[in-house]
């Protein structure tokens, strides 16, 4: 069993406070995704977890047993980060063996290990190769193997996979993700790449400037998001936003258009909308349409919608020029509404 848990954790640099007051359970074999952009916490976060840095108040527990005032080597963990040291003048395979030697583990359990990590992640004919003799993705197995071969309890990521072309980040995104179900490892693993994230995580904490905004399924943090800011962060083209103003009886006024929403007494509230979720109808929202990407599978328009730009991810059947009228009609289940106070979602 290795939950993790967080426990108002908070992080000052001098003046500076990174993190506020973060709170997280991450359950025993769960994927935590840590998102958000740069400098909104997440490596301080990992590193907290880690016992690579303290924090400046809270409590982290690893497995049931309070962890804060251990060094990293008794917290259970093993790391994977964005410049893994992958040793060139060692073996593949001492390379992998090296902290099971740090920890004095007998000959025959290290081949063992070293053996079975190689081949969950497809490096086994390489064993014999020196490290400095592989390409940047193979080095990154072997990084990976290294850190499974400790069978820890937790595994900490720090984008693992940044320094991989796209098409090898693909594959290895796919292969991480069954090892590490395979393994049964509890894993906190940090990105700035959205599609990684949503494809990875079990759930994903979604940081924004020192703070988790929430902490969802991937499909919920998508459809349901509980801040204006995840919406925008998250899916892309991101949601479109257009200010409501209140037409009685739980009726919105929309740029001109009448929808339904909350029963609520808010001056103002904030309509929002996915591209995806927008289909041409007979009524909606007046449009005209600026600019037409063709992008194969689909065709995703940018339109002016009471002077303000508004996207829509349409049929690439459609045929739609630059200045046409569009009536678009946002799907009702998908609408969602924030109060543009909080930038909260309303429930
Ligand atoms: P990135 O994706 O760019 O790595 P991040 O979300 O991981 O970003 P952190 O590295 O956790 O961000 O940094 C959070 C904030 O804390 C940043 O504003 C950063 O400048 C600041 N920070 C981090 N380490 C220190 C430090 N040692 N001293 C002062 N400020 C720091």
């Amino acid at each position: 069993m290795a939950e993790i848990r967080i426990k108002n954790v908070a992080k000052t640099f001098g003046a500076y406070q990174a993190l506020h007051d973060i709170n997280l359970t991450i359950a025993d074999q769960e994927f935590m995704v840590l998102l958000g952009a740069s400098g909104c916490g997440k490596t301080t976060l990992l590193r907290i977890v880690a016992g690579l840095a303290t924090a400046s108040t809270g409590e982290v527990w690893i497995g049931g047993r309070r962890v804060d005032h251990l060094p990293p080597k008794d917290r259970g963990i093993a790391m994977v980060f964005q410049n893994y040291a992958v040793f060139p003048h060692l073996t593949v395979f001492e390379n992998i063996a090296f902290g099971l030697r740090m920890k004095k583990m007998p000959n025959d359990e290290v081949t063992r290990r070293v053996e079975r990590t190689a081949t969950l992640m497809h490096i086994e004919q390489l064993l014999k190769r020196y490290s400095g003799e592989l390409s940047g993705g193979q080095r990154q197995r072997v990084a990976v193997a290294r850190a499974l071969a400790m069978e820890p309890d937790v595994i900490l990521m720090d984008e693992p996979l940044s320094n991989l072309d796209a098409l090898l980040r693909l594959e290895m995104r796919a292969e991480l993700k069954g090892v590490l179900a395979d393994s049964k490892t509890t894993a906190i693993y940090v990105t700035h790449d959205q599609v990684e994230a949503m494809s990875l995580a079990d759930r994903i904490s979604v940081m924004h400037q020192g703070k988790i905004v929430q902490a969802a399924t991937p499909i919920e943090v998508y459809r349901s998001p509980a801040a204006e800011f995840v919406g925008s962060f998250i899916g892309n083209p991101p949601m479109n936003f257009i200010k409501a103003t209140p037409a009685g009886d739980g009726k919105w006024r929309v740029a001109g258009e009448i929808i339904d929403g909350p029963r609520t007494d808010r001056p103002a509230l904030q309509f929002a909308i996915r591209p995806e979720d927008i289909r041409p109808a007979e009524h909606g929202l007046t449009a005209t349409a600026k600019v037409v990407e063709p992008l194969g599978a689909h065709l995703l328009v940018t339109c002016d919608v009471d002077g303000r730009p508004f996207r829509a991810v349409l049929d690439s059947d459609l045929t739609v020029r630059p200045g046409d009228t569009l009536t678009l009609a946002p799907q009702a289940d998908r609408i969602r509404w924030f109060d543009p106070e909080t930038t909260l979602a309303l429930a």
